[in-house]
């Protein structure tokens, strides 16, 4: 098969442009699995089911039809459709985000998504992008990423993303408190948590730009 490269870390480490620029430099595809988590959540919210209504949800998720496709321009997210429904902007909302977490916590929704990325991934040729790729979902991966940033770092790198995307403003304060969180509950739950593969290389990348960054991926991939 061909090469798969991992990278993990926390929200808003800079993964998702990171990897965008990765896959198109060395031309392989990339999976933005983080999308696939938000894409049920955003479903469990619109039917109105419960965020602890594990069976409902479990039968939701291993029945939905996620499709993916890469973006126009590498600047902007992936293409997103559930079930037919584009839901691109809709998976990004304050909202989706808060509960996100709680969703990708059940077992029953991690095992449906990641028998589809597994699947996606059988040729290889991928750049997959989440918490638990090089520790769980591609263990063989030819080169496996963990990227850090610190907290305000990466709440700021969200608040750009939000002017970008045309979404309402939120404060630093608020975006540091959202991400505590969430690191704290994406690493801390039962089912593969957000972790570093021991055999991961760690990039710290405050202070670095996105190019920065994708060029020593890059390079660590020729050598
Ligand atoms: O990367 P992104 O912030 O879009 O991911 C949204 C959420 O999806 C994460 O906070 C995490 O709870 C979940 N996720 C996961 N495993 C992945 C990718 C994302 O649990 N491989």
């Amino acid at each position: 098969r061909q090469p798969i490269i991992a990278i993990d870390g926390p929200a808003g480490a800079g993964k998702s442009t990171v990897a965008r620029q990765v896959a198109a430099q060395i031309g392989l595809v990339y999976l933005d699995t983080g999308a696939m988590y938000r894409a049920v959540t955003w479903l469990v919210l619109q039917q109105g089911i419960a965020i602890d209504d594990d069976c409902a949800i479990a039968q939701l998720a291993s029945q939905c039809k996620i499709e993916l496709t890469p973006s126009e321009d590498l600047q902007s997210p992936v293409r997103v459709w559930i079930n037919d429904t584009d839901v691109t902007q809709a998976i990004r909302t304050i909202e989706v985000t808060s509960q996100v977490s709680a969703i990708a916590a059940q077992s029953a929704v991690r095992q449906a998504l990641v028998k589809q990325q597994q699947s996606w991934g059988k040729k290889g040729g991928l750049v997959a992008e989440g918490r638990d790729i090089g520790s769980h979902v591609f263990p063989d991966a030819e080169i496996k990423i963990f990227l850090t940033a610190s907290v305000s770092e990466r709440a700021r790198r969200r608040q750009q993303d939000f002017k970008k995307q045309g979404q309402p403003e939120v404060s630093l304060e608020q975006l540091e408190r959202d991400i505590a969180e969430r690191d704290w509950k994406d690493s801390t739950r039962k089912v593969s948590p957000l972790q570093k593969a021991p055999d991961a290389i760690e990039i710290q990348t405050d202070g670095l730009s996105v190019s920065e960054v994708a060029a020593q991926i890059v390079d660590y991939y020729h050598q």
